[in-house]
């Protein structure tokens, strides 16, 4: 099987002629939601009569999701937009709009966890909470291998990739530079992007955002990358260890801060949050990827800058633990911590809301 997709070998000069036509002021908006699995993300397109100014501006829609075979009526789901960004493929006026999912009744999709999320952000927004989300993942080629890499063999061992270049060592660039632009066109706050340690594998990073926004543009920046990929025929996955053996695995480090931690002495705020992160680390793990710890079993082995699934540990500086204080804030005695568990393939609505729930929120507020 060829490692590239079909689609990808079509005449892209000519697709040009026709994505340059004028559009006579008519506006396409993609809308963009989780799909119900909880992982990945669907997409369709409609044509509004003007360019949106807001979100008011962009009708709800629906889809239909087969869920009760009895009763049609309940397998209707609505499409709710919540964030708009610029549509980095067809361009201004264009749009790619975010929608939470509701169910038939209008109460949120099972897999809409951004519901509860924002509601737990709009609890502890006085602390003025800050994410920063480090998505790692994979290149593959259609046929599942990872993008590059020889068909019956492997590369030579880690060492060389991380933060790579050369031709024998970065494989995909292309994709991860295209990505980066689109998300800075898009208004995704994308903040950098390196090669990782496995050949094909990369990173960006999203952040700083404030409470809900988080999970807004990590979702959005995946979509992205999904997209970009698609173009180039080959496929981002965000499995979090796609190679068994000697290959590091893909995390979703989530680095956080309150502004008493962004403040003058803000280290022993930092200790507190981490203090409780350490009495509840069973039911964090629970949450850190979608299949309640299981997907993180197979990464969270302690080894290839990994703390051990079962425990909890942190430190300054130390990457193999759950909870890192980066050298720097250590030394300034102020700034954010970063969580080191979520996997790459974790919901940020979930990680985010768990992380402010056991951090900033009160007992008898939960
Ligand atoms: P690492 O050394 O762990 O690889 P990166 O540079 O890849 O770190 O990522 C750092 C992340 O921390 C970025 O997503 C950035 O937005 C985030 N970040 C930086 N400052 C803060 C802060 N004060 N609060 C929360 N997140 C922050
Ligand atoms: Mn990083
Ligand atoms: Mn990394
Ligand atoms: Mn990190």
């Amino acid at each position: 099987m060829a490692s590239v997709s079909v689609s990808s070998g079509l005449n892209k000069t000519l697709r040009q002629h026709y994505m340059s036509l004028p559009q006579r002021g008519l506006c396409q908006v993609t809308y963009v939601w989780v799909k119900g699995s909880g992982e990945g993300l669907r997409n369709k397109t409609r044509t509004l009569d003007r360019e949106p100014q807001g979100l008011e501006d962009i009708p709800e829609w629906n889809i239909f999701a087969p869920t009760c075979e009895k009763d049609q009526s309940k397998s209707v789901m609505y499409l709710i937009p919540v964030r708009i960004f610029s549509d980095p493929f067809t361009l201004d006026p264009n749009k790619l709009a975010l929608c939470e999912v509701l169910q038939y009744n209008r109460l949120p999709a099972e897999t809409n966890l951004r519901s509860d999320c924002n509601k737990v952000m709009d609890k502890v927004k006085e602390h003025i909470p800050w994410f920063g989300m480090e998505q790692e993942y994979t290149l593959l080629g259609i046929n599942g291998r990872p993008y590059g890499w020889p068909s019956n063999g492997f590369p030579a061992p880690q060492g060389p990739y991380d933060c790579s270049i050369g031709a024998d060592r970065a494989y995909g660039r292309d994709i991860v530079e295209c990505h980066y632009k689109a998300c800075l066109y898009a208004g995704v706050k994308i903040c950098g992007t390196n090669a990782e340690s496995m050949p094909s594998q990369w990173e960006f990073q999203v952040g700083p955002c404030e409470g809900i926004e988080m999970g807004d543009h990590l979702w959005m920046a995946r979509f992205l990358l999904h997209r970009v990929s698609e173009d180039f025929g080959v496929v981002a996955s965000l499995d979090p260890k796609p190679m068994t053996g000697n290959w590091n695995g893909s995390g979703c480090h989530t680095n956080v801060s309150t502004k008493d931690m962004r403040a003058e002495g803000g280290l022993r705020y930092i200790e507190q949050a981490i203090e409780k992160l350490s009495t509840r680390h069973a039911e964090h793990i629970k949450v850190y990827d979608p299949h309640n710890g299981r997907d993180n079993m197979r990464r969270l082995t302690g080894l290839h800058e990994t703390s051990s699934i079962h425990d909890f540990s942190a430190g300054v500086a130390n990457r193999g633990a759950s909870v890192r204080i980066p050298r720097q804030v250590g030394q300034e005695g102020r700034g954010y911590f970063e969580d080191r568990r979520p996997s790459a393939n974790c919901d940020p609505y979930a990680v985010t809301a768990a992380i402010a729930r056991t951090c900033f929120l009160d007992e008898e507020e939960e």
